[in-house]
């Protein structure tokens, strides 16, 4: 649909949390707590802070939880019994204030979570989540989302973007169905097309690498000896792919008691030794240059070509995190001139 904008003012925002939260949403925004800024729930916009850059943590858990039961099972005389999640028990969320390429990364989420099977809990938890981003206004080195194909004031994968200018309040850009059916409910929040220029209130990323380019070059280099050199100090802790809003790896386990038990599913990650370790114990990623040339094949390479999309959003929160500095970006500025 055609992007409508409309004027958001501080106060109405702040009333807009308050009715949608009456309205039996749960509202996650970024929290600070101690010395990290996390997305939890809100009970009103006082809780939530803008004075960040990236959250520690991505959103993407409100679709694709830590930890989350696939289905009970039961055994007995009678036979096996088994009961699936109940979709409809699924809450009505909105994410307030992610950044744009959190936004972002949910679409990469979706083409994975869609590609030959349909996955049945991730779509129903999207299908009842309006994200509601904020445009950014600051940045810092570890960011990177014009080489990826995003913007800071980017509206693709949001409901509603707002970008906040002079005074405090919000220019709306309604992006699709979802958000043009929130500020129709909540009609009398959203004012006039303020007719501010959004660009003079964005951070400037500059792009660090051209990503059509570094796609069709990763295609060639599965033997290359760059896998090596940069996965020296990898110790695959993992943290990368936990942080990452567009990282979809998971393991499914069966907890379980005598005659009964729950199947779960936990994130993963292609970082760890154990990850693709077969039952003879043999590992066809058995040392870590192998599975840190996986992590960015995945992303650059496999994702582009079977669901054509690239599988990050240059947010720079595996840099962040990482306990050994392995820059991403500066790896792939690496890898574009090898
Ligand atoms: S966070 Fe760093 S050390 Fe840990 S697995 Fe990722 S790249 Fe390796
Ligand atoms: S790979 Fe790193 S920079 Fe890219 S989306 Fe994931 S966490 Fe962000």
């Amino acid at each position: 649909m055609e992007i409508e904008r409309k004027l958001l003012k501080r106060s109405s925002l702040e009333r807009l949390v308050d009715m949608m939260r009456s309205d039996g949403n749960m509202i996650y925004a970024p929290q600070k707590k101690e010395t990290q800024v996390v997305f939890d729930t809100i009970e009103t916009f006082a809780d939530m802070t803008e004075d960040y850059i990236v959250s520690n943590q991505s959103p993407k858990f409100v679709a694709f939880p830590k930890i989350e039961k696939i289905l009970d099972f039961s055994i007995s005389q009678e036979g096996i019994r088994q009961e699936g999640t109940q979709l409809a028990a699924f809450p009505p969320v909105v994410v307030l204030g992610c950044r744009p390429c959190d936004a972002d990364g949910f679409d990469s989420l979706t083409a994975i979570f869609n590609w030959d099977y349909k996955d049945e809990l991730y779509n129903e938890r999207l299908k009842r989540t309006t994200l509601i981003s904020i445009s950014c206004a600051q940045k810092d080195d570890y960011c990177f989302c014009t080489s990826v194909k995003g913007h800071p004031g980017s509206t693709r994968g949001s409901d509603i973007l707002l970008t906040r200018f002079d005074g405090g309040d919000y220019l709306a850009e309604i992006v699709t169905e979802k958000g043009k059916a929130l500020t129709e409910k909540y009609a009398a929040l959203f004012e006039a097309d303020p007719g501010i220029e959004k660009d003079k209130f964005l951070a400037e990323v500059k792009p660090r690498f051209e990503v059509e380019g570094l796609v069709q070059k990763c295609m060639g280099m599965f033997e290359h000896p760059v896998w090596i050199e940069q996965s020296l100090r990898c110790i695959g802790c993992g943290a990368c792919a936990y942080v990452c809003p567009t990282c979809a790896c998971f393991d499914i386990q069966d907890e379980a008691a005598v005659s009964k038990g729950e199947r779960i599913r936990c994130w993963d990650s292609c970082g760890f030794g154990l990850f693709t370790i077969h039952t003879s114990g043999h590992n066809p990623r058995e040392v870590q240059s192998q599975r840190w040339r996986q992590r960015v094949l995945h992303k650059f390479s496999y994702m582009p070509e079977r669901l054509g999309v690239i599988g990050c959003v240059g947010c720079g929160r595996c840099s962040r995190a990482c306990p050994v500095d392995m820059n991403l970006s500066e790896h792939l500025i690496n890898i574009a001139e090898v």
